[in-house]
């Protein structure tokens, strides 16, 4: 079978050692160092047919590196049990595990392997530990969306969310803030985390990892984390009811909790906040404001093209609008992808409760009073930024529909 290389150090590799003299701990390292190169977020190697398939994820798309033959795959499973230290565990169970590699210094790889029929799968998400500077002005936010958060976290007390779906930034904003706080006080506050994993070093913050394995999980950490009194408390998400229940306690009890949520919208947030037993009046009275990120795929601005919605896409738009439509249809400047290289723009709404909401919440009213009530304390509104991208001819309309849709979704 040929090998067809898509990456300049496993083709390399292959010029060196050839296919007879395969090693799979050099064959990984050049995948590894190929994957950064390309920046890319996860390394996906899995027994596919005759091949053992390696592709690289570049945001939703996974793009192929290499293909070797399958014969070669327990090698380089074996050789990645050992590097992450699980070399005594026998093969067929999904196991996790960690990699640092001496040679590639600044980032960290978490390893997932899944049994399939034909042995195994591994998936690889990487980090960047430590190099990576947070800062709100990194986010690329409209400077008033910037000056409006910072209204909304400095001196606050309260419950901070920043809500989306996977993929959209929520966690990076989330330390952003932090960050921007801490540096805003110019060092004077005292900052904790608890995270579920700690997925970068935050500079002036206290950060714990949860081990639930060890009995460390989310409600056993922020209860004693609490007892150290942090002004500012960052939970890596809010995931379960005991950890929704000590967030808004401590939020009530004077500390500024800022979390992630995986949620939709403003409304969903709060209906799923109630779901999990939070009580009206905690919730009413301690959340101080959900701030719904999105991140969307910019277009090929070298092969875009105007074009009209289709009559499925044209149902999903309001009546009234009437803006340019766009679709990018591919170029050798996007590889044919018809994206913007690595361009994401961010969105950003941000919904800051007055007394109504709150009294609304704590009074229980129903999701159509509430989604119009929380409206009316929205600024920077997701439908309408997504569709003024549109009409610039910045995104495409199927991604604005993704982006418009997530967010009514409870
Ligand atoms: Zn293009």
């Amino acid at each position: 079978m040929p090998i067809v290389f898509k990456g300049a150090k496993v083709a390399a590799y292959f010029q060196t050692a050839g296919v007879v003299k395969f090693e799979a701990m050099g064959f990984l390292s050049a995948v590894f160092r190929d994957a950064l190169d390309a920046k890319c977020s996860d390394i996906h190697i899995e027994p596919m047919g005759n091949d053992v398939l390696v592709r690289l994820r570049h945001g939703d798309s996974l793009r192929e590196l290499i293909r070797v033959p399958v014969g070669l795959s327990e090698r380089i499973m074996q050789s990645l049990r050992v590097w992450a230290a699980l070399e005594a565990q026998a093969p067929g169970v999904p196991m996790d595990g960690r990699i640092i590699r001496q040679e590639l210094p600044g980032y960290e790889f978490r390893l997932s392997l899944f049994p399939v029929v034909k042995g195994e799968k591994a998936a690889i998400r990487i980090f960047s530990v430590g190099t990576r500077r947070f800062s709100l002005d990194s986010l690329q936010w409209h400077p008033e969306q910037i000056q409006l958060l910072r209204g909304v976290i400095s001196g606050a007390r309260g419950m901070v969310l920043f809500a989306g779906p996977t993929g959209s930034g929520k966690t990076t904003a989330a330390y952003c803030a932090v960050a921007d706080l801490y540096s805003q006080s110019k060092g004077q506050l005292s900052v904790s985390s608890v995270e579920d994993p700690v997925e970068y070093a935050l500079m002036g913050m206290s950060q714990a990892q949860v081990d639930v394995v060890k009995g460390f999980t989310y409600p056993v950490a922020l209860k004693s984390v609490l007892r150290q009194d942090p002004q500012v408390l960052l939970i890596g998400e809010i995931r379960d009811p005991d950890t929704a229940v000590l967030a808004a306690s401590a939020s009530m009890a004077g500390h500024l909790v800022i979390s992630t949520f995986h949620a939709g919208s403003s409304v969903g947030v709060v209906f799923r906040l109630r779901q999990m037993g939070l009580d009206a009046f905690n919730l009413g009275a301690g959340l101080s404001a959900v701030i719904n990120v999105r991140l969307v795929k910019e277009l090929c601005p070298h092969c875009r093209q105007q074009v009209a919605p289709t009559s499925v896409q044209q149902r999903m738009l309001p009546p009234a609008w009437s803006g340019d439509c766009f679709e990018s249809v591919g170029c050798d400047q996007c590889f044919g992808s018809g994206l913007k290289f690595q361009s994401r723009l961010p969105l950003v709404e941000i919904f800051s409760p007055d007394d109504v909401v709150r009294d609304a919440v704590i009074s229980g009213v129903g999701v159509g009073e509430l989604r119009k009530l929380i409206g009316a304390c929205t600024t920077f509104a997701l439908w309408s930024s997504t569709l003024d991208l549109v009409s610039q001819g910045r995104i495409g309309l199927q991604e604005a529909i993704w982006a418009a849709y997530s967010s009514n979704v409870l």
